[in-house]
């Protein structure tokens, strides 16, 4: 788990973003709530800061997946959803039940899945893998 005592602002200035009251309340609740939805989201930023516009975290989460800071990943059929883990290339398993995220590692530890069979020319730098299925709790539910 990520310790509480983030420090957005420098985070922030290190992505070469102004320092903005919601946008660190926005990248605290990512960090304290990986694969949050943006609902969700909103509903900790204004427990921060009290009344803030949905358009506001909108713009607030698009400057910070843009910058790089969060990473936004939206399995088919799932509203949004951003996480802090940023870069690794790491994949999800999402259930088809109730839409829990985890994450996976990348299978073979440095990005295999990088390694297009045919890259097309492309000069690829993200695979996007999602495995699908149902949790634990939607598994043992349907079993019992
Ligand atoms: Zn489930
Ligand atoms: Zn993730």
């Amino acid at each position: 788990m990520v310790s509480t005592t983030l420090n957005g602002e420098q985070l922030l200035r290190g992505a070469a973003l102004h320092v903005t009251r919601p946008r660190v309340a926005a990248l605290t609740a990512v960090y304290e709530h990986p694969h949050a939805d943006t609902e969700s989201i909103i509903g900790v930023v204004r427990e921060d800061l009290g009344e803030v516009s949905h358009q506001a975290v909108y713009d607030v989460l698009r400057a910070l997946t843009a910058a790089g800071l969060i990473r936004r990943i939206q399995p088919s059929g799932s509203v949004a959803r951003y996480e802090s883990r940023v870069g690794d290339n790491h994949h999800h398993v999402v259930c088809r039940s109730c839409g829990f995220v985890a994450d996976v590692d990348c299978a073979v530890g440095t990005t295999p899945c990088l390694t297009a069979s045919d890259d097309h020319g492309f000069a690829i730098d993200e695979a996007e893998v999602t495995y699908w299925g149902l949790c634990l709790g939607c598994s043992t539910a349907l079993s019992s």
